[in-house]
């Protein structure tokens, strides 16, 4: 799996380097401090976030009296780390429950907004389980992407587990998502993971369809994760319909994905405020050993390079 601090190094995150240098002048002006800001904000760190974190900083710098570029750079990452929380519990809930003596598979049910790589993430985190020797049964729950249940079935094959899917375009989603989790029940099966629409025709259209989709997998198994995918590079533009998700869906924690085409790591901490919920998994990149757990400590030390 790769490791998230040296794929973000790699993409070349302005933070770190910007803001040591203007944080290492001998004598801050007000000037400098809204320069620093304005860095913050443009990589996506959110108004509320960026100045929680000016004013920490700005203190600390002020009664330590600080300058070298090292111990700055110390506070800085100090400062960082604690708007990043590394107290959330980003541990994924996939133990087997136990429903009436009967032992259940875990089942993980995949939200967002199409393109955000939902269905790569299935098959990211299909072989992160599978490398794990956890057995796994995939459910195309998307039914209304044409598409989408021979990609999801193609990440399937790629990943050696089974994927449950309807042969009919427009298929009822639940159908297909109950018919995953029961035939991950009777196989024996660790994990179900479920890939769902992305459509976001309007709020009443998508909690009746993520509801029913919910309801009817309960019928089988309780939902261990809803994991909403948020692509990084939609930085505070996704925001708005992340939350529509996360007010239907019940989100339990936040893919965020593309973060290795973004310099933009900041939105790790809004989306965090925003929704309410701690980023679990981050994607940075195309290929199926893409997906690592998120880090905080990584993180940080990631973007400040
Ligand atoms: P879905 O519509 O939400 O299921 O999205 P897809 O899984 O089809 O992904 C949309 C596009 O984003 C595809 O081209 C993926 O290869 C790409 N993608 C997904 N995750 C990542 C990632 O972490 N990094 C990069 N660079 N591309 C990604």
């Amino acid at each position: 799996m790769v490791r998230l601090r040296d794929r973000l190094a790699r993409s070349g995150s302005p933070l770190g380097a910007r803001l040591l240098t203007m944080l290492s002048r001998e004598q801050l002006t007000e000037d400098d401090w809204d320069e620093i800001e304005e860095t913050l904000l443009l990589a996506d760190l959110g108004t509320g976030p960026a100045e929680e974190l000016l004013e920490a900083l700005r203190t600390r710098v002020r009664v330590l009296g600080v300058r070298e570029p090292a111990a700055v750079r110390d506070l800085l990452r100090e400062e960082l780390l604690k708007i990043v929380d590394p107290t959330l519990d980003r541990s994924l809930a996939l133990d087997r429950p136990v429903v009436d003596g009967e032992t259940k598979p875990a089942v993980v049910l995949m939200v967002g907004v199409n393109g955000t790589g939902k269905t790569t993430t299935v098959g990211k985190l299909a072989r992160v389980l599978v490398a794990e020797d956890k057995s796994v049964v995939l459910g195309a729950a998307d039914t209304f992407r044409a598409a989408a249940a021979d990609q999801l079935q193609t990440w399937g094959a790629r990943v050696g587990v089974e994927t449950v899917r309807s042969d009919r375009d427009g298929a009822d989603p639940a159908a297909v998502a109950f018919d995953a989790v029961r035939t991950g029940a009777a196989d024996g099966a660790d994990v179900v993971v479920v890939d769902t629409a992305g459509r976001l025709q309007n709020k009443a259209g998508l909690m009746d369809e993520l509801g029913k989709i919910s309801r009817v997998i309960t019928r089988e198994a309780p939902l261990g994760e809803v994991l909403l995918v948020l692509d990084a590079t939609t930085g505070q533009n996704g925001m708005q319909q992340a939350k529509v998700f996360s007010e239907v869906a019940g989100v339990t924690g936040i893919v965020l994905t593309k973060l290795d085409g973004t310099a933009k790591g900041g939105i790790v901490v809004a989306v965090q405020r925003e929704l309410g919920v701690p980023v679990k998994l981050v994607g940075l990149g195309e290929g199926p050993d893409d997906l690592a757990p998120f880090d905080p400590e990584d993180f940080v030390d990631g973007i400040l390079g």
